[in-house]
């Protein structure tokens, strides 16, 4: 069976149009994670009936709230409402483990006051450096989206065979070639519709870049209200370039 990837959110930092924050649940042979963990993604996966004990690991793109605010729950949840045994392993930009650990605490404050009845480990990307997961493969690369010494990453992943990639918050840059090529699905952000603000992805760069992107299924997520409203016109740009563009929805399924 192939892998398979749901929304646990597809709206960005506001919920836009009442959306989850950008989160994906990911399903292969071994068993499942999560991209990225915000404030709503205990939410979705209850809603999908899933237990949270069973994910073995949070791959953070980077360290903004929508991102990764969702973890102290989780590991709330881990304690008390479904009791974890196996490790939870956290993968994340440089410092990840001090900033999960202190959110968590003023959350939580006496949530380290004794140990966690299960494994919490930390990985900190670097670029260009592979990380092996339980056999799961991920390649970070730099995303253009925050000034040092915070640092966003484009994840690459192979998974059961299969490629899937994606672009976490970034602006446009010829990384983005490189982390879509030969991939069988991008997940690609779309915050904006026609906005100058160069950190995020836009429907006018979208529109502009889609043609070259080296990946044949793209679905965009992370959508503001406005490249919501308008996403069917990249959806029509898409087929008329023979790339498969899906919309991302909250709780949406697809095969990678
Ligand atoms: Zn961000």
């Amino acid at each position: 069976m192939a892998p398979r990837l749901t929304f646990l959110g597809s709206g960005d930092a506001f919920n836009a149009a009442g959306r989850g924050h950008s989160c994906y649940l990911l399903d292969d042979a071994q068993g499942s994670f999560t991209v990225d963990f915000g404030p709503t993604a205990l939410a979705a996966l209850k809603r999908l009936g899933r237990n949270p004990a069973d994910l073995d690991h949070v791959l953070l793109t980077h360290l903004h709230g929508d991102h990764f605010a969702g973890l102290p729950f989780l590991l709330l949840d881990g304690c008390y409402e479904h009791p974890r045994g196996r490790p939870l392993v956290v993968g994340g930009p440089p410092g990840v483990e001090e900033r999960v650990r202190a959110l968590a605490r003023a959350c939580y404050p006496d949530i380290f006051g004794k140990p966690l009845p299960f494994e919490l480990r930390f990985v900190e990307w670097e670029v260009g450096r592979p990380v092996d997961l339980s056999g799961r493969s991920v390649l970070p690369r730099p995303a253009y989206h925050q000034d040092l010494p915070e640092r966003a990453f484009l994840l690459r992943l192979s998974l059961d065979g299969r490629e899937v990639a994606f672009t976490g918050d970034t602006g446009w840059s010829e990384e983005l070639r490189e982390l879509a090529r030969g991939a069988d699905l991008l997940v690609a952000e779309c915050s904006f519709f026609d906005s100058d603000y160069d950190r995020h992805l836009s429907h006018r760069i979208l529109r502009e870049k889609l043609p070259s992107i080296p990946c044949r299924r793209i679905v965009l997520t992370h959508l503001g209200e406005e490249a919501r409203l308008h996403a069917g016109e990249l959806r029509e740009l898409g087929a008329s370039t023979g790339i498969e563009l899906i919309v991302g929805e909250d709780l949406l399924s697809v095969e990678i």
